[in-house]
């Protein structure tokens, strides 16, 4: 029996970070200063995890961190992640979320590897204002030439996700259109959530799904696409000339919960169900006391059934998850 929570919600995707170190410091996830934990499994023991999950019914892993390039072995952890066959003998469907930094000379390993598609964070066009919200100085066209590379090696398709925040980058929105067109690239913004461990979250600074639109469509008209799966956390849009795709993930202004197919293992090896769950179960404990594989998919299925059925930002009570996303994994 696949994967279910208790609100009859199949489980098949899951997002794993291999690590929580960072080149980056970006404003809306870490703090300035090197604040991770470094507290990684070793790739076999993210490995293990990988197989029991997809004996149980997992069809999608997306690799993620902290930055994932940045974990010496990863090319050979995807290429083992390649042989993985769910149940009923199919391959994973294989995909990364990665900063862009080390991904030109990387693209094409990873395919080879069989990656099938990556995301690469990039929250402005224009080079300063890279600067400022990575406070990374030089590295935009880095991260240019690996969406570039990636789109070479074929990993098809590309993403580039971009959090905007008002008083940062909310003028990039057109600029981004413009990029999605001229590069052949899928843009995905996504809404700021409050995961970050400044803590300077606030309403105000989230630009919504309906700012966006709006926006988008001054510029240039836009056609509304249908959803590629019902658990799509996207919505998705081109112009009227069908030339550029544009998403839009809305956790805050238009939350997504009900179709949640999504668990999560944090770098330091625990289940977490909802990016804004409040505590986490500790899959790698039952490893170290020496837990069967048979045993951890009975710890698994038990942790799944707890799901929770939504987040609940925005609403009084709302309690901010302490850990942020560099060490959930995006
Ligand atoms: N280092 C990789 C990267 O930059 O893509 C992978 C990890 S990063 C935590 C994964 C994704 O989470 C990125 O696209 C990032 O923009 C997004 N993210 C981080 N903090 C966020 C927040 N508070 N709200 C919305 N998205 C966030």
């Amino acid at each position: 029996m696949p994967l279910h929570d208790k609100f009859g919600r199949a489980i098949t995707d899951l997002r794993i970070a291999i690590t929580d170190r960072c080149n980056y410091r970006c404003v809306y996830c870490r703090t300035g200063n090197d604040g991770a934990q470094y507290a990684d499994l070793s790739l076999d023991e993210y490995l293990r995890m990988v197989r029991v999950l997809v004996s149980l019914g997992i069809e999608k892993v997306r690799i993620t961190g902290g930055e994932p390039l940045l974990r010496k072995g990863v090319v050979g952890f995807v290429e083992e992640l390649s042989q993985f066959r769910t149940p009923e003998g199919t391959q994973l469907d294989l995909a990364m979320t990665t900063n862009g930094h080390l991904l030109e000379e990387m693209a094409e390993p990873l395919k080879q590897a069989g990656l099938t598609r990556i995301t690469v964070s990039m929250d402005a066009v224009d080079p300063a204002k890279f600067a400022r919200i990575t406070r990374v100085p030089n590295g935009f066209q880095r991260v240019l030439a690996g969406i570039r590379a990636a789109k070479r090696a074929g990993l098809d398709p590309v993403k580039v996700n971009c959090v905007l925040l008002r008083g940062f980058n909310e003028d990039q929105i057109v600029e981004f259109g413009r990029f999605s067109r001229d590069e052949g690239v899928i843009v995905r913004f996504i809404e700021f959530m409050p995961l970050e461990e400044d803590r300077v979250w606030s309403p105000e600074i989230v630009v919504t799904l309906d700012e966006i639109v709006r926006t988008l469509s001054a510029w240039k008209p836009l056609r509304e696409l249908p959803p590629n799966a019902l658990s799509e956390t996207a919505r998705r849009y081109t112009f009227e000339d069908g030339v550029g795709e544009m998403g839009i993930i809305a956790p805050v202004s238009h939350p997504f919960c009900g179709h949640c197919s999504r668990i999560r293992i944090t770098s330091d090896g625990k289940i977490r169900t909802c990016l804004f769950s409040l505590f986490d179960h500790d899959l790698y404990r039952e490893m170290l006391r020496g837990a069967t594989d048979e045993e951890l998919a009975q710890y698994i299925r038990a942790v799944v059934e707890k799901k929770e059925a939504r987040h609940h930002i925005g609403e009084p009570g709302f309690v901010q998850p302490s850990r942020s996303m560099v060490h959930i994994g995006g």
